[in-house]
């Protein structure tokens, strides 16, 4: 069985769309799983849940779709991100509402523990660096945890002594064995590591391997949409940068 793994799609449509059409090039999938911060920062909020809601998925929670849900304060939010998470919040049915307060913080399946910023602090923390991340890997009992939240596709691994660290690559792959990892697929919908192409993965649960792929998308039609709905500029510009 093969799982599509995305995280942070961010109601970026066009990124979200062009990932689905590229996984298919790459073999297709079974099953979903996402990472969270499905709304936030881009324009099509609806079209995002409801195309993510067709693949039956196995989602968590983000940062911005409980902000977006007032299940968490927006005044920890930057300016920009406060500005289209309020925006976001108008723009959602009930029933879309509703999906996004049913979420878990976290998941468990199989091997993987499945959260969006990390095991210790499912829906803020950031594992950027190897430190926090050896502190996550006494807070998660499966032998992998996913995450997303930083937008950057990276790899920790604990080899039984020490953690390591790594950028995933677009078209590597890695194959998961005895050594434990924090795997985080990049971001769909907004990348943050200067390359403006959408991140995604796919695990191959027979193969016990996972590819990571990048995909370009129609950024412009996207910038569009943000202008004509009055999101911030910064927010806007970013997602051509991938910053
Ligand atoms: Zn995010």
């Amino acid at each position: 069985m093969k799982y599509l793994i995305i995280a942070d799609i961010h109601s970026n449509l066009e990124a979200f769309e062009a990932v689905l059409e590229d996984a298919q090039r790459h073999g297709g999938f079974g099953h979903t799983w996402c990472l969270g911060d499905v709304v936030g920062y881009g324009p099509d909020p609806l079209a995002c849940i409801k195309l993510l809601r067709q693949l039956d998925p196995v989602c968590v929670s983000g940062n911005h779709d409980q902000a977006a849900v007032g299940k968490i304060d927006i005044g920890d939010f930057n300016s920009d991100a406060a500005i289209a998470n309020r925006w976001t919040a108008g723009q959602l049915s009930d029933e879309d509402r509703e999906f996004l307060l049913g979420l878990p913080d976290l998941v468990v399946k199989d091997n993987f523990t499945i959260v969006h910023g990390s095991p210790r602090q499912p829906v803020w923390e950031y594992i950027a660096h190897s430190f926090t991340a050896a502190d996550n890997f006494r807070c998660f009992d499966t032998r992998f945890c996913i995450v997303g939240h930083t937008h950057v596709p990276f790899l920790f691994k604990h080899d039984g002594v020490e953690v390591r660290e790594g950028i995933l690559h677009d078209g590597d792959m890695l194959v998961l064995g005895d050594n434990r990892l924090i795997i985080n697929p990049g971001g769909v919908g907004q990348p943050r590591d200067r390359d403006p192409r959408a991140s995604y993965a796919i695990f191959d649960a027979e193969e016990m391997v996972l590819h990571n792929y990048r995909v370009t998308y129609d950024v412009a039609a996207t910038q569009e949409k943000m202008e004509k709905a009055g999101l911030p500029d910064f927010l806007v510009s970013r997602i051509a940068w991938g910053v």
